[in-house]
This record gives structure tokens, sequence and C-alpha cells, in this order.
């Protein structure tokens, strides 16, 4: 007889379906699974088995093989544990076919049978309910971000032994841990920046018209400031945008438990120093996303672009207009998306500017020619952030709040 259980691999954003298959037949005794390269198969047998023994569910000393199709997929990290050691179940008749039928399984197990969360199960679930699944199993830590595909059942498990009891009808299933809470993320409000009048009006119409903006300005005038602050006047995501985002950060591995569904755009600032694999997307085996594709439907903050390598800000072009980022790996190449909107921040000069400035124009022209002409071209807007001085941040009222920006940007 042969087990079969369903689970699903995801490679970049991209959800593939695994069939695993289980078949204890004559031969050494030994799990063994094909189908799935390198070092993650040989731990995964040991955790697998070991789960097994811990639930007293001990294999019969003969060749036990397990399969992982299509074998061409990349299958990076231990999301199929589980999958595995419910096909090896159903194989010894310890559960039946029907109780796993229409039904898929993703998450790590460990050494003592509990189950444990996995990066990528908002996208697994949202392919899975296309394929025609009716119900996941994952670890609790997973079950809510699962419950954000709402046409699929989940089944959130602390432990195999539990799964075991709830496929057998001995045990109830429990129910998905609600989400934290649907509030807005409180972002931060244009109400916090006083004056800029030329550098906020560039921030409205930069939201206005999904402009790039890169704002010019000595140290400490409130750029960073003012970048942060763009989210807050962009219309909010309507709910794909948002699952777009959420399957990002869920393939990230940075998505909490509980985390509600965020309709407010990222905001992302990566430092300068940044490698190109931080940035773009990269990582050994499957590429996993940058800062770049976090930042994908709202806005990357590049602080202090003169200082970025200009490799890098030119390896961000082709990305920011196309709007996808590929990374090749040995392994596989992945496509992230990326529609980000760019808000750069410079000083004017090497040494910051203002009054005390004595930079000659050749020091201003080699400083400037650093950032790199494509992406220059990609920068729309460019207003001048005047340095506040005491007086002005004694005088001057509470800026205007962002929902009073926000609701002439949407109209
Ligand atoms: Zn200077």
């Amino acid at each position: 007889m042969v087990g079969r259980a369903h689970t699903v691999a995801v490679v970049g954003l991209e959800p593939v379906a695994v069939t695993v298959e289980a078949h204890v037949a004559g031969g050494l005794p030994g799990l063994h699974v094909i189908g799935s390269a390198g070092s993650a198969a040989r731990e995964a047998t040991d955790r697998v088995k070991t789960a097994l023994a811990a639930i007293g569910v001990t294999l019969p000393s003969r060749k036990a093989l397990v399969s992982l199709a299509p074998a061409e997929t990349p299958k990076a990290g231990a999301r199929f544990d589980l999958a595995m050691a419910v096909a090896l179940l159903c194989e010894q008749g310890e559960i039946t076919a029907e109780s796993i039928a229409e039904t898929a399984f993703v998450g790590e197990l460990a050494l003592d049978a509990s189950v444990r969360g996995v990066p990528g199960v908002l996208p697994s679930a949202a392919a899975l309910s296309a394929w025609g699944i009716r119900r996941l199993v994952v670890a609790d830590a997973n079950a809510a971000e699962a419950a954000l595909v709402t046409d699929l059942g989940v089944l959130p498990v602390t432990s195999l032994d539990e799964l075991v009891g709830v496929l057998r009808g001995e045990r109830s299933p429990r129910p998905v841990p609600q989400a934290a809470g649907v509030a807005r993320r409180r972002l931060p409000d244009l109400s916090d920046v006083r004056g800029q009048a030329e550098a906020r009006r560039a921030l409205e119409l930069a939201a206005a018209g999904g402009h790039h903006l890169l704002l010019v300005g000595p140290p400490g005038c409130g750029k960073s400031m003012l970048a942060a602050r763009l989210p807050s006047i962009l219309p909010p995501l309507d709910r794909p945008a948002a699952l777009e985002v959420a399957a990002v950060r869920s393939v990230a591995g940075l998505i909490s438990d509980g985390e509600p569904l965020d309709h407010a755009p990222p905001f992302v600032a990566p430092h300068h120093s940044m490698s190109a694999a931080a940035l773009l997307g990269g990582g050994s085996g499957v590429a996993r996303p940058g800062a770049l594709s976090l930042a994908h439907r709202g806005v990357l903050f590049l602080d202090e672009l003169f200082e970025w390598g200009r490799a890098l800000l030119e390896s961000l072009r082709e990305p920011v207009e196309e709007g996808v980022v590929r990374v090749a790996r040995a392994r596989a190449t992945v496509r992230y998306p990326s529609r980000v909107q760019l808000v750069c921040a410079a000083n004017p000069c090497p040494c910051g500017g203002g009054d005390s400035c004595a930079c000659t124009d050749d020091a201003i022209w080699g400083y400037r020619s650093r950032l790199s002409g494509p992406l220059a071209d990609r920068l729309d807007l460019a207003p001048h952030v005047d340095p506040l001085t005491a007086d002005d941040l004694l005088a001057q009222q509470a800026g205007e709040p962002s929902a009073a920006v926000a609701t002439r940007v949407a109209a």
C-alpha cells in the first residue's frame, strides 16, 4: 500500500503542488527520501522518524521510501515534514486515506512531535484553495496567517499526536485563533512636520502621481521624517494588494503569530551598507525576498543616496521600472514583485551644506555624480528641504495632518 499526502512548495512567491508518497517495502531497514536533494532531505528523515517514534509509531525494520514529487521543484526548508509523517502514518494504517483526502499539510516537526510554523504559508494557502484542496493543516503559529485565505478550512495543530487524534475522530479540531485585530497600523503623521511647505507639497504631488522623489537638504532638516510619512497619505491597499504584501512578508518569515492583514502601504528604509542580496533578494538555496520586495506596493526610502554604491543603485533600476525583480540561484531563479515608490534623500554637498559650507564646485560635482544617471532620471521631483531654525520651531503650528492631505491625494 502507498500512503499519499498533499503539500505545497513555494519557489519565490510561486506555489507548486507537491505530492508525498510513502511506501514500505523489502530492503535494508531505514527511511529514504527521494525527490528532494541535499542535506535538507537527510535532516527531514531524522526529524520525521524521531517524531513518529515520539508518538509511539515505529516503522517496521524494512526499507521505507518517501517520495516528493515533482522531483525537479526545489524543496527548501522543513515545511514538508508534516506531510511526510502523514503519508507514512497512512501507509502504516494508523490513519485512513479518507481522513486526509482534500487536505494539505505544511509544517516542520520537532523531535518531540510538536509542529512548528514555517515561512510562506500565506501564498501556499491561496494556491491550495485554487487547486480544490478544502483543508490545510498547519502549526498554531501559522493558523491565523493561513486563515487570511477565507475559502479554505484551516486546522491548527500543536503536535503530530493531536493531528492523529483529530484525523481518527477521537479529538475535536480546535478553532483557528483570531488575528490580534483589524485596526490599521498607526502610521507616523504629517502633523509632526512643521514648516517645509515646499517639501510637503512635493510629497503630496508624489503621492497623487506615484512619482519618485529626491529630497535634498542638510542633515537634520527632516528628510527622513518626511519620507516616513508618505505612506500615511497614500491610499490604503485593497485586499488583493494587502495579500500580495503579506505574501512577501510570509515568504521572508516576517509574519508574526496572529498578525492581522495590514492595509497600510509598507515603508522600508534599507541602509546604504546593505548587500545586494539583502536589497534585491538572495540567500542560499531558494532566494528570499530583499528590502526592495518588502517595500512592494509601498515606499522604498534610500537615505544618504550619494553614499550608496553605484552598482547597487544601478541594480535597482530595472526592477523598479519593471515592478519585478529576478534573483538567480543555483537551484532556481525566482521572481519577486517590486512595485515601489522611491524616496531618496541626500545632502546638498559633501560637508552636508548650510551656511558654513566651503565645498568647491568640483567637490560638489564629484559628489553628485555618484548618483547613477539612469536612476536619477527616475526621480521626478526634487524639492529642497530647508534647515529649521529654533525660531521656526517655536513659531510654527503643527503641520496639516495626514488625513487631510490623504483626502486630497485620493480625490
Ligand atoms: Zn559643503
